[in-house]
């Protein structure tokens, strides 16, 4: 082993310039800054938290290799006239130079010609395991990922081939020093490991990965739960659950109507689970829920290299629903695009990936969902008239929780099982001051509201003790939709107070205010006093978020 020395670094500190009156500072072309290591610690404790240690291990790993790079393209320029140690020397010195660590050469062999790398270094006062240890303590693996990425962007962008280099000593490990060993990617026993820290991140993909997952065993697990939750004997649910019965035996696309809350997944669940289709895939999207550059991609799949981001082909949710059933919740949220395509699945059964040229057969029953009027949005353009009738054929109104206040002391019973299991708790029930409370609420969230309301009232309820109001309403905010039937205390008052809304229509008849300007005024006046909080807005209003979004979106194009 040779005595490894550096050439001396003058010409490279003369290369730093502080440009204080521009506010820049340069390394030779390039705008360098000074940073606080303490703010890139946060930053890299905030990654981990948010992306997990893998993606943030080769995020950080990307950024010093591209730091790397550039400072290969300097030593080139510098030194390119030296000998080839000193010209790779620039690599460790400007690193030095940095700040980011100190380098001392152990071993190195290498030549341009044949493409022959090997090198190990010592590391001493690296920044990187300084903040990593300092929040997180020992680690089990070496933690100075950007250092790694630009020894290997260095290195790699000087060779001209990928060098891969790993520490296989770090003080975040319990080590005295950082060692770190680099060669030729293909030279590592375990180069598949490593390398794919070096991979642009293809996070997105592993996220819909994740969630298509999620949503397949959401359906697998919650399938029985949903279809023994269609509970109800009101008019109105009952002649809309027997058109889902009717529909099962069919093939045809059904839509269906109502508020948000009132279980269109549910129903969509179950006319999946009476059909033929039942042994097929239940596939559900929310359309609302997906930025719109990315529903046509999650509808119909993308090949490979379709656009940038694209690295991986896959399937889109109608491939997934092949032989079963999907559902398109919120569908009056599709972009027009979207629609023309979705029309022609539909038209056709067949669908083209994004990027791809190939026809591939589905077969699929769609159901679709919204609490939009559909016929109001093609008027207004949004919606496609086609689409519109398509989707039309047979639509099914699933009525609020309001217009079915017979069914509630049933659903209640159902959701005081699932949640007591679910919970491991007992309760004896609802209290009858509370039910009576349930039944006069308004529910402008519906039977999601009331599941909601009562999985936290088995929370709170004492164990084999009754659910009371105060375990139901928690928040003031509620109070105000409950028609003026109880006080602030939480008490309920033996009488409603039909005389104030009396009042209030004569004083409203007596002056001549006609309806619409009645509800604009309110409505105007409602999101002022919410200070344009439009939640909250609907909540002194009592009606949900997307009715007031619905109603003021009316009343501006009626102007
Ligand atoms: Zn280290």
């Amino acid at each position: 082993m040779t005595i490894i020395k550096y050439p001396a670094s003058n010409d490279l500190r003369e290369l730093v310039r502080f440009s204080e009156k521009d506010g820049t500072i340069w390394l030779a072309e390039n705008r360098m800054i000074l940073m606080h290591t303490s703010a890139l610690g946060t930053l890299r404790k905030e990654l981990i938290g948010s992306v997990g240690k893998e993606h943030a291990r080769r995020l950080l790993t990307r950024m010093g290799y591209a730091s790397g790079v550039r400072d290969a393209e300097l030593a080139k320029r510098i030194r390119g006239q030296q000998s080839m140690t000193d010209a790779f020397f620039t690599g460790p010195q400007l690193h030095m130079l940095e700040g980011i660590v100190r380098v001392t050469p152990i071993d190195m062999e290498l030549d341009f010609a044949t493409g022959k790398f090997n090198g190990e270094f010592r590391w001493e006062n690296a920044w990187e395991q300084d903040v990593h240890t300092r929040e997180f303590g020992l680690s089990d693996e070496p933690v100075c990922w950007s250092q790694i990425g630009y020894a290997s962007g260095y290195t790699s962008a000087f060779m001209g081939r990928f060098i891969l280099f790993k520490e296989v000593e770090c003080v975040g490990c319990g080590h005295n020093n950082c060692r770190i060993v680099g060669k030729p990617l293909e030279e590592w026993e375990d180069a598949e490991e490593h390398a794919h820290y070096f991979e642009s991140d293809s996070m997105l993909n592993h996220l819909l990965e994740l969630r298509n997952q999620v949503d397949y065993l959401r359906t697998t697990i919650s399938q029985q739960t949903q279809t023994s939750q269609m509970v109800g004997s009101s008019k109105g649910f009952k002649h809309a659950f027997d058109l889902v019965q009717r529909a099962s035996g069919t093939q045809v696309s059904v839509l269906l109507l109502g508020e948000t809350g009132v279980g269109k997944e549910r129903f969509a669940r179950t006319l999946h689970q009476l059909s033929q289709r039942k042994q097929g895939p239940f596939v559900a999207i929310n359309c609302a829920a997906l930025p719109n550059d990315l529903i046509e991609s999650e509808l119909f799949g993308v090949e490979k290299g379709a656009f940038t981001g694209a690295q991986t082909s896959r399937m889109g949710k109608f491939e997934r629903a092949h032989g079963g059933t999907l559902f398109l919740d919120e569908v009056g949220e599709l972009p027009l695009a979207a629609q023309a395509k979705l029309l022609r699945v539909l038209q056709e059964g067949e669908i083209e990936r994004l990027g791809d040229d190939r026809v591939r057969k589905v077969n699929v029953r769609l159901v679709a969902a919204t609490n939009v009027d559909l016929q109001a949005a093609v008027r207004e353009g949004k919606f496609r008239s086609d689409l519109f009738y398509r989707l039309n054929v047979y639509p099914i109104q699933i009525p609020p929780l309001r217009e079915r206040v017979a069914d509630i002391p049933l659903l209640v019973e159902a959701m005081l099982e699932r949640f007591g299991t679910l919970h491991e708790k007992k309760v004896q029930g609802v209290s009858d001051k509370a039910m009576q409370a349930i039944t006069r609420y308004h529910w402008p969230g519906n039977v999601r509201e009331l599941e909601n309301m009562i999985e936290r009232g088995i929370i709170l309820a004492p164990t084999a003790g009754w659910i009371e109001i105060e375990h139901l309403f928690t928040h003031i905010g509620e109070m105000a939709n409950w028609d003026g039937l109880i006080t602030a205390t939480g008490c309920l008052e033996s009488k409603p107070e039909p005389c104030r809304t009396a009042a209030l229509v004569d004083a409203i008849l007596t002056n001549g205010v006609s309806l619409e300007s009645l509800e604009k005024g309110l409505l105007e006046e409602s999101v002022k006093r919410s200070d344009g909080n439009l939640s909250g807005a609907a909540r002194l209003l009592g009606i949900t978020r997307p009715q007031l979004q619905y109603r003021l979106k009316r009343n501006s194009a009626d102007e």
